[in-house]
């Protein structure tokens, strides 16, 4: 046993996850250490994050952005890799002892594997890697003795709550939902809203993506496929409550009717540092409870009427196979297009409803059948938007 600090890799190093990971390195430097780091596009932010943090290696994956860029001032000490290649690279070599899976949508496919591949921890926030090829990777983590971590918040609650009790004794399990900025809109509204008015979510500070899947909801239908896989649990226990004030972070209901809740301030700081430290708890950077102030801690039914990417998520939850794959490829096309205002907030799930239901499901497909299905779905979605 060695007591030198873990060396993380962080994919995605210069986005909203990568960032509280960053805080949270800081504020531990005894026990954590960053090793790697990955960026895109923001290449002026991972050139200050390696002078702040000197890693041994930054990588950065958009070969045509690096090449135009002026690297002179990255630290001698630490080695420029470019192209995504170089994400499984780093993911596998010897020295990383946990694998910060935070790069954004399927993009965060290849480094998740890779690392799972290597037998890493990996602490996963790239939760479109589950809902994409769920079953495939949790074999993966079997074949090779590595583990997923969950940094979801929701997951993080879930995988706390279990260690209450035994997994044959688990009812259910209850993730909670702030609702997003819509919660309280009307149907007629919701065809109204703008892409500045969904992308200010009301308590939580995240990137675009996730920012827009929060407010169709369809964050949480991810959210219950990525449980669905890495609690190996069944979809018809998997339910969903709406919890405005994102204070308790989800539920675990055991058959005797005791449910654990797992409670805390809205801050991505507290499950990544359990991700990083587990079995161990430290104090973290994260903020607290102030149990001396009043606090109301609410909960509704969710309206699968005006939001029913809900019923996407029960479903892709349920029938496996090929369906993650579409639904998620089919999501991302549609949130870039709306981002661009190119269809309207409604036409989200609209259009990711047809391409799952015009594609030709398969009940065990390969990877390589699922990212064949990714590059359809989004070109269906394409389709959907010029006929539509
Ligand atoms: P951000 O948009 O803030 O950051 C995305 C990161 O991914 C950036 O570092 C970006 O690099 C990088 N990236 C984007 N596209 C590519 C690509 N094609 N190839 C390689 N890297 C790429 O996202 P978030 O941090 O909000 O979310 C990251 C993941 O974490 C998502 O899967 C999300 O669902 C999940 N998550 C996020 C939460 C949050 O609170 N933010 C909560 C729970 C889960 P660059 O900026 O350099 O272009
Ligand atoms: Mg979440």
């Amino acid at each position: 046993m060695t007591n030198s600090p873990k060396k993380i890799a962080i994919l995605g190093a210069t986005g909203s996850i990568g960032q509280s990971t960053l805080e949270v390195i800081s504020g531990s430097p005894e026990h954590f250490q960053a090793y790697a780091l990955t960026a895109h596009h923001s290449l002026g932010k991972l050139v200050e994050l390696a002078k702040t943090f000197r890693p041994r290696y930054i990588v950065a994956t958009d070969p045509i952005a690096a090449k135009a860029f002026d690297w002179s001032e990255v630290p001698a000490d630490t080695e420029l890799i470019i192209g995504h290649e170089a994400v499984k690279q780093v993911v596998s070599d010897s020295e990383v002892d946990t694998v910060v899976s935070a790069i954004v949508g399927r993009a965060g496919l290849e480094g998740t594997w890779a690392a799972l591949e290597a037998g890493k921890r990996v602490a996963l926030a790239n939760k479109e890697t589950l809902v994409l090829a769920g079953s495939l990777a949790m074999q993966l983590v079997n074949k090779h003795g590595g583990e997923i971590l969950p940094i979801d918040s929701e997951h993080s609650a879930v995988f706390q709550g279990l260690e209450a009790g035994r997994k044959q004794d688990v009812a259910r399990i209850i993730l909670t939902a702030s609702g997003g900025p819509f919660r309280n809109h009307t149907l007629n509204q919701l065809k109204e809203v703008t892409v500045e008015q969904a992308l200010d979510h009301p308590t939580w500070d995240m990137g675009p993506k996730i920012t827009i899947d929060s407010a169709t909801m369809m964050n949480k239908a991810l959210e219950i496929i990525e449980a669905r896989w890495l609690f190996d649990i069944p979809a018809n226990q998997i339910d969903v409550v709406v919890h405005p004030q994102s204070i308790i972070h989800s539920f675990v209901e055991y058959i005797d009717g005791s449910v654990m809740a797992q409670l805390s301030p809205p801050d991505m700081k507290l499950p990544i540092q359990y991700a990083l430290s587990y079995p161990e708890r430290r104090p973290s950077p994260a903020s607290k409870l102030d149990f001396t102030q009043s606090m109301s801690l609410e909960f509704e039914t969710p309206d699968m009427e005006r939001f029913p990417a809900l019923l996407l998520g029960k479903e892709v939850a349920e029938r496996g196979g090929t369906t993650g794959a579409v639904l998620n490829a089919a999501n991302e096309a549609a949130v870039a297009s709306f981002l661009d205002n190119k269809i309207r907030f409604l036409d989200i799930v609209t259009a990711s409803r047809a391409a799952l239901d015009n594609h030709n499901f398969e009940s065990n497909p390969t990877l390589d059948r699922l990212l064949e299905l990714d590059v359809w779905a989004r070109r269906e979605v394409s389709q959907w938007i010029a006929c539509c």
